[in-house]
């Protein structure tokens, strides 16, 4: 394993570049140890690689998809062959284990495949014979597309971004996130050698270049997943330009546990845990707060913690024991243990959960031992704010048309999960105000890159994963021949 810092470039029109200033990234689990730097571009630099995409833009939206899609599949190849140390570079810097930097570089694999097999389906032009002639309705690259993307899953919501766009024949401007830049623009570099300068381009920065890439008239699209505040920003500053857009953004997600669940479902419990947990709880569409029929309430709580007591162990990323590491950030670290300590104070109950493998480590990095927080009020902040890190409220319900209820309430609409019977899950869910709705499992365990992933409500605009999320890089032109070229209507 290496431990000398690395040096990660952007990329301008095909150019490596290095800044004075740059982006120091450390360990969160050994704070003191700096994984890397990343350059901190100015607002100048942003604009130059806007330009070089704008330029690129010309000849790109018109190459022949097949040598896009041999691009492609190259750099898929080359990632592929980088995985370990890629990953290990994306376990050192984000602070999450091992095996769950390996499944994100392995979920980014699936969509780029999935985009290479499909993109052609996708943008074939249709050909319309009617009464009135002929129509063409080709499916035509919008321009220049921002991507921005957060720290949760840097290189998987950066890749579902690169592979559709390029491959439908768009260019790109990628920034992201501070907190974790520098695995994915490993990537990113990855990608953009297999294409001609200028197709794919690599800032790093935060607002002030987000900034840049969501205002300048020369950008066509926004590709953006964050924060729903960060959003509202984003949504203000395009507007003078009336950009096409792309939102995948927070959510509180709920898991409703009806009457009819199995208790006993050893491995359906260890499905809610992993669902509550993985990444240390720092994904958009994990489990957030959980509402259990009164019913089998003590019960369910009771083989809950069993089951996150056998799962959860938490350490350093690179135990191959580990199955939670640390936070991401110090600021993630005092929100989560704010929300936990007003929940508290208010008289709710806080449960330690898992096994700490090294007390010493806890300590010095940003860990946070996971928790279950009973007895918390419905509208506590602990449950009804996104927490985005290794704590969930449970609760108990006693109908169902409330649990919907308190559900729906919710400003946010991502996903949701039902477990019980099947038939009776699915007719919950069909109520539920949310993109996707998992049955018996929940979060990245029942999402599937074929199909559309997005939210509702202030969780976002637009879909990505699957054919629509290819889609969302086209824009509709329709040729018209009619036949009959003279107007009934208008006198001669
Ligand atoms: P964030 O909104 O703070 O930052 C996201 C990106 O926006 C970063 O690259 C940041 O530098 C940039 N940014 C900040 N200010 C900007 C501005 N004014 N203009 C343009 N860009 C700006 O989000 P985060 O903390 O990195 O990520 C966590 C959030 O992302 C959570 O809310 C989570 O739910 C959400 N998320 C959503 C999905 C989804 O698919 N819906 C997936 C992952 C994460």
């Amino acid at each position: 394993m290496t431990t000398e810092p690395l040096i990660v470039n952007a990329i301008i029109n095909g150019e490596k570049i290095q800044t004075e200033k740059k982006i120091e990234r450390e360990n969160p689990a050994h704070p003191e140890e700096i994984v890397g730097y990343a350059p901190n571009n100015t607002r100048e630099e942003t604009k130059r690689a806007i330009d070089a995409a704008y330029n690129a833009f010309k000849s790109w939206a018109w190459s022949d998809v097949d040598d896009r899609i041999t691009r492609m599949k190259n750099a898929i190849q080359k990632i592929k062959e980088a995985t370990p140390e890629i990953a290990e570079l994306l376990s050192r810097e984000h602070g999450k284990a091992l095996y769950d930097a390996q499944g994100e570089i392995a979920i980014s694999l699936m969509w780029m495949e999935f985009a290479c097999d499909h993109v052609k389906k996708v943008i074939e032009p249709e050909l319309k014979e009617h009464e009135n002639g002929k129509t063409i309705i080709t499916h035509d690259p919008i321009g220049v597309v921002s991507a921005i993307t957060p720290w949760n899953y840097p290189i998987s919501l950066s890749t579902i971004k690169i592979a559709p766009a390029l491959l439908t024949g768009n260019t790109m401007v990628l920034k992201p996130s501070p907190l974790a830049p520098l695995a994915v623009s490993r990537v990113t570099e990855i990608i953009s050698d297999e294409f001609p300068p200028g197709v794919l381009n690599l800032v790093n920065g935060d607002a002030e270049v987000g900034v840049e890439l969501t205002s300048n008239e020369k950008v066509a699209k926004i590709a953006f997943t964050g924060g729903t505040k960060t959003a509202k920003h984003i949504m203000k500053a395009a507007s003078e330009t009336i950009k096409k857009m792309t939102l995948e953004l927070g959510g509180n997600d709920a898991a409703i546990v009806l009457d009819d669940f199995d208790v006993n479902d050893e491995r359906a419990l260890r499905r809610m845990v992993i669902s509550n947990f993985l990444t240390a709880g720092q994904i958009c569409m994990i489990a957030k707060r959980v509402y259990v029929h009164r019913s089998i309430y003590e019960a369910f709580v009771e083989k809950y913690i069993e089951a996150a007591n056998k799962w959860i162990r938490i350490g350093d990323p690179f135990n191959p024991e580990v199955t939670v590491g640390p936070v991401n950030n110090k600021n993630q670290v005092q929100y989560v243990k704010s929300l936990i300590e007003d929940a508290e104070s208010k008289g709710a109950k806080v449960i330690k959960l898992g096994k700490v493998l090294d007390a010493k480590l806890m300590d010095n990095g940003y860990f946070l031992q996971p928790t279950l927080v009973l007895g918390a009020d419905p509208h506590d902040p602990i449950v009804v704010e996104e927490q985005f890190g290794p704590t969930v409220p449970i609760l108990p319900f006693d109908d169902e048309e409330q649990v919907i209820e308190l559900q729906n309430e919710s400003i946010y609409g991502l996903t949701s999960s039902v477990w019980g019977e099947e038939e009776h899950a699915v007719k919950v869910a069909r109520r539920i105000e949310a993109g996707t709705t998992m049955i018996n499992t929940a979060a990245v365990q029942g999402l599937d890159v074929r199909f559309p992933f997005g939210g509702v409500k202030q969780s976002g605009v637009g879909r990505e994963y699957g054919e629509d999320g290819i889609k969302s890089y086209t824009e509709t032109h329709v040729i018209n021949l009619p036949n009959n070229l003279e107007l009934p209507y208008i006198p001669e």
